[in-house]
């Protein structure tokens, strides 16, 4: 008995020393892993700036040629001409978006408790212009709601829901889209709903991930919005998700903490 004790011991020994070992080699992975992660970021975002310059060369030559030089074309002429700039402008969309991705992992971002009224407001004035050209049907609900979050990336969060709620919308006609917020599992849950061309099921999940879009040039875009949308809701502690019906309308969220227990000090941050 006393040996089969000496063996249980020595076995115990080796399997809290096996385990420090694996935390040890844990933590180092996670380091190496970070720092890749870190590299790629940076790389992506000094990538995307440094074609800035090109671009913006090419598309300012390529304006002038069309501007000073059009009558010297004939008609095939300055349909490539259009055709290289408005190739250029889809570029220079798709690297301004790429910026704004790589500048959300490395930005700073405070939290604080922010009005969902207010912010959706906010979103709703800034694409007043979409609204308008699209005759599209905007309800908002009011919630009275209070979020932790920052201000800033939530409006473009939403930004990017709403603005794709009437985009997708479109093809079926007028757009209607809905947004309202309530309590979900204890955090505030702020929606936006359409009546647009819905997503398969199967394609669900890829629309998040960066450069993956459902459709063609048809409908503009550079598949970016939503994984910016996502790193940013990750930012502010929250998540984003969707439920969709292909034919029948999508409805995307963003869940966020709840202020409700932060000191009451705290004022509530509105969006200009
Ligand atoms: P994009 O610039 O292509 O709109 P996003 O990242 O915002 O990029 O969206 C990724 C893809 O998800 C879109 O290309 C589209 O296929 C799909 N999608 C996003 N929002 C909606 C919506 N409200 N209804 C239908 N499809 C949508």
């Amino acid at each position: 008995t006393r040996h089969r004790q000496y063996q249980v011991r020595d076995l115990l020994t080796q399997l809290e020393l096996e385990k420090d070992h694996l935390e040890e080699r844990v933590k180092d992975r996670t380091r190496e892993l970070n720092r890749s992660v870190r590299f790629l970021e940076q790389f992506t975002y000094s990538m995307a700036h440094d074609l800035r310059a090109p671009l913006r060369a090419i598309r300012s030559y390529t304006g002038l040629l069309s501007e000073d030089y059009a009558q010297l074309l004939d008609e095939q002429g300055r349909r490539m001409i259009g055709k290289v700039e408005s190739a250029a402008g889809r570029l220079d969309s798709l690297i301004n978006d790429l910026l704004s991705l790589a500048r959300l992992s490395n930005l700073e971002v405070p939290l604080l408790p922010i009005s969902v009224d207010s912010v959706v407001d906010g979103v709703v004035y800034a694409l007043d212009e979409e609204i308008r050209r699209t005759d599209a049907v905007v309800e908002k609900q009011r919630c009275n709601l209070k979020a932790f979050g920052n201000p800033v990336i939530l409006k473009q969060v939403l930004e990017n829901f709403l603005a794709n709620a009437i985009k997708y919308s479109e093809p079926r006609g007028r757009p209607e889209v809905r947004i309202w917020a309530e309590m979900h599992e204890g955090r505030v849950r702020v929606c936006v709903s359409d009546r647009g061309i819905g997503i398969a099921p199967e394609f669900l999940q890829k629309i998040f991930q960066p450069f993956q879009r459902l459709h063609g040039h048809e409908i503009p875009g550079s598949g970016i919005g939503l994984a910016i949308a996502a790193q940013g809701a990750e930012r502010m502690g929250g998540s984003i998700g969707v439920s969709s019906q292909l034919g029948e309308g999508s409805t995307f969220w963003i869940d966020l903490n709840s202020s409700v227990n932060l000191p009451a000090h705290v004022e509530a941050a509105s969006v200009a």
